[in-house]
């Protein structure tokens, strides 16, 4: 039995995670920004633990690991999106969505880091976004920040391989969750046509591929595209 500690479990992709990873029998934790009540149900529903923390606080990530001890499998999936011209972006919004969505990671790996070390094994799944291989108009802050995980992905398997510990990356494709509530019908009908499995992801689509690489002992480095081939 492995901890699992899954940041941003409390909808969406995150969520389906926290049940994937409590229903193979791990010890579960998730963190959470804002729904309380969310959270307390999906806690109540797959005895995992919640916490509340904004992963880009890092004296609130601190506070959440010195709750939880240490991990053995690290899930940064927490993230915003903002869409709009980014010239027409404020100057906070850039920030913020680096501070969520990049940051985020720089803190909760480090506040990882002392357990990972201390045995001398840990695996790492991030989760990126096709945006942030290939790009999207009018996602250019967002797409910023999904190339950026995709990079400290991959320097990090570098930096961290020699100590036993893994790290992977996911990027998903359009996953149908509260985040593509502002999408138009017609443009997610649009995506789905445009998608050559006909359909779009659900959560646990993403989660069985953060499953996967979250045990796969030889595989680190490596961003694995979830998104029924829409970005090959
Ligand atoms: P969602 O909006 O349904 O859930 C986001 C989760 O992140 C929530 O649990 C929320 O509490 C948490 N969160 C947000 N800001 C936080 C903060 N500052 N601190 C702690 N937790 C925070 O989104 P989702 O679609 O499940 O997305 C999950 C991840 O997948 C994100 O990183 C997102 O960028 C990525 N992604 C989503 C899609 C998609 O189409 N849905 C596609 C590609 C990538």
């Amino acid at each position: 039995m492995s901890t699992v500690l899954v940041t941003g479990g409390s909808r969406g992709i995150g969520a389906a995670a926290v049940r994937r990873f409590c229903k193979s029998g791990h010890r579960v934790f998730f963190l959470y920004e804002k729904e309380t009540e969310l959270a307390d149900s999906l806690a109540r529903e797959t005895g995992a633990t919640a916490i509340c923390a904004d992963v880009s606080s890092k004296a609130a990530v601190e506070a959440a690991f010195a709750q939880v001890g240490s991990v053995d499998i690290l899930v940064c999936n927490a993230g915003i999106s903002m869409t709009g011209l980014m010239s027409m972006m404020p100057e906070s919004d850039w920030d913020r969505i680096f501070d969520v969505n990049v940051k985020g990671i720089y803190n909760c790996v480090n506040a990882a880091m002392s357990g990972f070390l201390a045995k001398q094994a840990g695996s790492v799944v991030t989760v990126s976004s096709m945006w942030g291989q290939v790009g999207a108009s009018c996602e250019t802050a967002y797409s910023a920040t999904k190339g950026a995980v995709i990079a400290m992905t991959k320097a990090l398997a570098k930096e961290l391989g020699p100590s036993g510990v893994r790290v992977n990356c996911v990027a998903p494709g359009v996953i149908m969750t509260d985040m593509c509530a502002n999408i138009d019908p017609e443009v997610l009908e649009d995506l789905r046509n445009e998608t050559p499995v006909g359909r779009n992801g659900t959560p646990d689509d993403v989660a069985e591929a953060i499953e996967f690489l979250a045990n796969a002992r030889f595989i680190t480095g490596q961003v694995l595209g979830v998104n029924g081939g829409y970005v090959i």
